[in-house]
């Protein structure tokens, strides 16, 4: 089937890294390790045992950022440009990859918060138009799709529509008010997660979420009057699940199937991921999965994405550092 967005260019993923400090514990421990962040887009890991080589690694991406780098940073060089293109009524999607405790909840809600302020600020320097923004919240656990702004605990189910394509049947999507508004939705989205992970062990490090705004647009005399003059689009801000489990998953082969049920998202996304960076040639199996079937407009075609890789200095968790750099060298 053909990919999303029709005929248009295949837009790059913009890949960076974000390294995190040490934490307070991992310092105590002396857990630290030769990670260093040499320029803008090298990272290098100096393999300084003695037992090993003293031949630095080299990462290159399109940026990497030091552990002393706020998230305001991170948000202005690695997602600003891609999330905010969403006023221009083209989908995107900003991920955060990596471990459980690299910092992926850390990141995305930063940059969930600083995209919606400037949405909102594009929206006042721009009475020409007339806005209407949408908020919607999904977490995926086990291939079940849950609505995180719905007290209900029922599974969300996935429909087929012809002009839509994939859409999530019963889904809540509140409009928004004002900025205090999103604010308080997304404290909701954080209370009905920490609800299910007292449930369900480790739900968060399973679990995928998705925060999804939509933004409608129109020139103010046309509004309600003229479809066809108006803009829709979709930013994504995707915290994804542990990328440990999909190195599980991967090691326990056949063997563990519920280990590969629950990392069905995380081993497709990987798929999709690779094989459209490589360019449109080919079947990119976005309906192998939940996550890549809800996410399929807005990535890939002419949607934008960015990946933020998040890793831990820790020399204890050096082997899953590498796997998240293999997945970003895999996904530029
Ligand atoms: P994950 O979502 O990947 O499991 P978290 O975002 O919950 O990881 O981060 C784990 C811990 O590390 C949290 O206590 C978080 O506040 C802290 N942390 C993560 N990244 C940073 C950072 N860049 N600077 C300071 N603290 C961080
Ligand atoms: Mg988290």
């Amino acid at each position: 089937s053909a990919p999303a967005g029709g005929g248009g260019k295949v837009e790059k993923i913009f890949v960076s890294v974000r390294l995190r400090p040490l934490s307070e514990k991992e310092v105590a421990a002396n857990d630290s390790c030769d990670w260093e962040c040499i320029n803008d887009t090298t990272i290098i890991f100096r393999n300084s045992l003695p037992e090993r080589s003293m031949i630095p690694t080299a990462y290159t991406f399109d940026r990497v950022f030091r552990s002393d780098c706020t998230t305001k940073q991170v948000y202005e060089e690695g997602a600003k440009e891609i999330a905010l293109s969403v006023v221009s009524g083209i989908n995107s999607t900003i991920f955060a990859y990596g471990q459980t405790s690299s910092g992926k909840t850390y990141t995305m809600t930063g940059i969930t918060e600083y995209t919606a302020a400037d949405i909102y600020e594009y929206i006042h320097k721009h009475e020409e138009r007339a806005f209407v923004l949408k908020f919607s919240a999904i977490e995926i656990y086990n291939e079940a799709v849950k609505d995180l702004l719905s007290t209900d605990s029922g599974h969300l189910r996935l429909l087929d529509d012809p002009e839509k394509g994939t859409v999530i049947e019963k889904l809540t999507e509140e409009t928004l008010k004002d900025w205090n508004h999103l604010k308080a939705l997304i404290s909701v989205c954080e209370a009905q997660r920490k609800i299910g992970e007292t449930s369900l062990n480790e739900t968060s490090s399973r679990s995928h979420q998705i925060l999804r705004l939509t933004i409608e647009s129109s020139a103010q005399e046309f509004l309600g009057k003229d479809n066809s003059s108006t803009l829709v689009a979709s930013v994504n801000f995707v915290d994804l699940a542990g990328s440990e489990r999909a190195s599980q998953a991967l090691s326990a082969g056949a063997r563990l199937k519920e280990g590969c049920h629950i990392n069905r998202s995380l081993l497709t996304l990987g798929t999709v991921i690779r094989k459209l960076s490589k360019g449109r040639n080919g079947h990119v199996p976005y309906r192998d999965s939940k996550l890549t079937r809800i996410l399929q407009p807005s990535l890939g075609g002419n949607a934008r994405t960015a990946i933020i890789c998040t890793m831990s200095p820790a020399i204890s968790h050096i082997e899953q550092s590498k796997n998240t750099l293999l997945f970003a060298s895999c996904a530029k």
